[in-house]
Formats: structure tokens, sequence, C-alpha cells
């Protein structure tokens, strides 16, 4: 009896040793916690030589805030904007993200607008002290949005803008400060990270174990997420009409997406849109022209594209979205799923 006794005790002692040898073994990840671009970022990445990576990372991302920021004297931008000079050189990266919005400014019929600032502005999103502009000063602010006008020079990287238009790249710059990590996180041979830029995603190769990623979609009304995406090596991005809004005297709800033809919030049935796709600034572009464009005309983009996917939530609980995304997510029962096809 006493020796089977041991024999049990021995037993057990071994399984807890190997347990507790197996947890020591899982890796745990190094992350960094920061603020920039005016949101809060959790970079967490595995490997030994997470630690430097991760620290060179939040270099270059508060690097790009100093040079895309609209209100930090002294930016690219705020020189844009502000400089009494004409022709205003920037560095290399401001000139690529002005490049690629121009092309999906033509893109989506001037969904994305950066030039739509003096508007956003107005409204008080930019200050926090929000008003509802009469439609005189709407509509005199928007005689200086065709984003169109801008001037490109790539040999002498150099911009100019017309006399009255202000520039802004909130709606684009945070998926090209993904891009940037998660490519210096590459280059310093990490496998395996999850980047959160303020609820925007990037995942850096699967999880250690070699499995997807799983990204949670925020489901609008709160508690546990509408739809859970496996990815890797890919951008998750969200522009949600719940992120900022201010109710009018008049008692409606004022997002901050707004529609460059009107001037106005965006007034439809969306509430979030959420792009899946390689390239983050595509996605965050995506994420706002496509929540200005709607449903319909955010289909027939996709048909002609096809080089990424959407996750649409609607109010009234539903959701629609590409059909190549069905077998790699799963949805809240809650929500009525709609697959668009090709
Ligand atoms: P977030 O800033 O929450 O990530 P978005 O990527 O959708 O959300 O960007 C929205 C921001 O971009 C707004 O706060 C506003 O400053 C600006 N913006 C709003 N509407 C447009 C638009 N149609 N085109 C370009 N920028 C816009
Ligand atoms: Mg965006």
């Amino acid at each position: 009896m006493k020796n089977k006794n041991l024999k049990n005790a021995a037993f057990f002692t071994f399984f807890f040793l190997i347990l507790i040898l197996a947890s020591a073994c899982k890796e745990e990840p190094s992350t960094r916690y920061f603020k920039a671009m005016d949101t809060f970022m959790i970079l967490k990445a595995y490997g030994n030589k997470a630690e430097t990576a991760l620290a060179i990372s939040e270099n270059e991302i508060k690097k790009l805030e100093e040079t895309i920021s609209v209100t930090l004297d002294g930016s690219d931008i705020y020189e844009i904007n502000n400089s009494p000079e004409k022709e205003i050189f920037v560095q290399k990266d401001t000139l690529e993200i002005l490049n690629f919005a121009k092309s999906i400014f033509e893109e989506t019929d001037g969904s994305l607008n950066p030039a739509l600032y003096p508007v956003v502005h107005e409204w008080g999103f930019t200050s926090g002290e929000y008003k509802i502009p009469s439609q005189e000063k709407i509509n005199s602010l928007l005689k200086n949005t065709d984003f169109l006008k801008i001037q490109i020079d790539e040999k002498a990287c150099s911009v100019k803008i017309p006399d009255g238009m202000k520039i802004d790249l909130g709606a684009l710059g945070k998926g090209f400060a993904g891009d940037k990590a998660a490519e210096i996180l590459r280059k310093k041979g990490i496998k395996s990270a999850l980047l959160d830029l303020g609820g925007n995603i990037q995942a850096v190769g699967s999880k250690p174990d070699g499995s997807e990623w799983k990204v949670g979609v925020r489901n609008p009304e709160g508690g546990d997420a509408c739809a859970r995406i496996c990815v890797k090596d890919c951008a998750v991005i969200t522009s949600g009409g719940y992120e900022r809004f201010f109710v009018g005297e008049d008692g409606k709800t004022y997002i901050h997406i707004f529609d460059p033809k009107t001037g106005r919030p965006v007034e439809n049935d969306f509430e979030s849109v959420t792009i899946i796709s390689k390239s983050g600034l595509y996605a965050d572009s995506l994420s706002t022209a496509l929540f200005v464009a709607g449903l319909e005309k955010a289909t027939e983009f996709w048909r002609k594209k096809q080089n990424f996917d959407f996750i649409i939530i609607t109010k009234g609980k539903k959701i629609f979205c590409t059909a190549g995304i069905k077998e790699k997510t799963d949805f809240s029962q809650e929500f009525e799923v709609s697959f668009v096809e090709k």
C-alpha cells in the first residue's frame, strides 16, 4: 500500500514537472505600450530580437508622426499647409503617402480626400469644439478641396498646394505607420508579431506555434466581437462611426467620417467598415473611402479590384462581407451575415 502511494506521488511530481517545463518553454512576447498619432499603441513581438526590433519600430512610428502631423509646427504637412513658400520639400514618406492618397482619391471618385481638412476642422472634429456650420460656410470651404490640384514633384521631392487648400493625412497615416513598423520587424528577422495601432491591426507572420492570428472586429454596441478573422502577414483596419461623433443641437448624431461631396458627416446605415489587405496604407485609405462610398459602390469597387476583403457592419445588426473570408471568419450569432460574391 505504502509502495503504491509512493509510486503515485512520484508520478504526479513527474507530471507537474513536465507541466512547469512546458509553460516555461512557452515564450512570452516582448511588448511596448505608448501613445502616438493621437491614439494608444500596443506592439507585441516574439523572438530573442523582439525587444530591440520593437524599440526601433516605436521610434519609427514617432518619427513618422513628427513628419506628417497636421498640428506639429515644422512637420511636412504643417509646412505644406502654413508656409508662405509655394514649394515645400518633404520627406520620402510624405511623398509616398500623398501620391497614394491621390490615386485613391481618383479611384474612389473623391471619397478619400485629405484636402477636406478645413471642413472637418470647421465642424470641430480637430479641436473637440463641435458645431454645425452654416451651409454657406461649408460651401465656401468646399471650394478649395479639389485634391487633384496638389502638385507632387517626385524628382525634387516637393509638394505644392493651391492657396486656401489645407491637407491632413489622418485617414491613412496610421495604416502607413503600421506598414513601416511591420517592415522593420520583418527586416530584423521577426517571424511573429501583432501590432495594434489604436485598433488598426498589423499581423507580422503568424503566431509562434504557426497558427494564424485571430483578430476581432468590434461590436458597435459593445460586448464580444461581432466577427473574428484568422490572418497572417496582413492588416485589418476599421473605420467606425462610433469612434468619434457628437450629437448636435438638432438631436442628430454627426460622425467623424465626412462625405467630401457634401462637406457633411456621412449619413448612411454603416456602423463600421473593416478592410483586410496586405498593405496597411491601402486598408486604412479604403476603410474611410468605402465608408463614404456606401455598400453598392464599395461592392463595385471590390469587384473591380479584388485585392482586399471587407467586413461592413450596418445598423440593424447586419454584416456584409466578401465571400473569400467565409472559411476563416467566425461570426457572432447575433448578426445576420451576407456574403458578397465576385
Ligand atoms: P481613425 O482616425 O479613427 O482611424 P479613419 O481612418 O476613418 O479613422 O479617419 C478618419 C479621419 O480622417 C477623421 O477623423 C478626419 O480627420 C479625416 N476624414 C474624415 N473624412 C474623410 C474623408 N472623406 N477623406 C479623408 N479624410 C477624412
Ligand atoms: Mg482610414
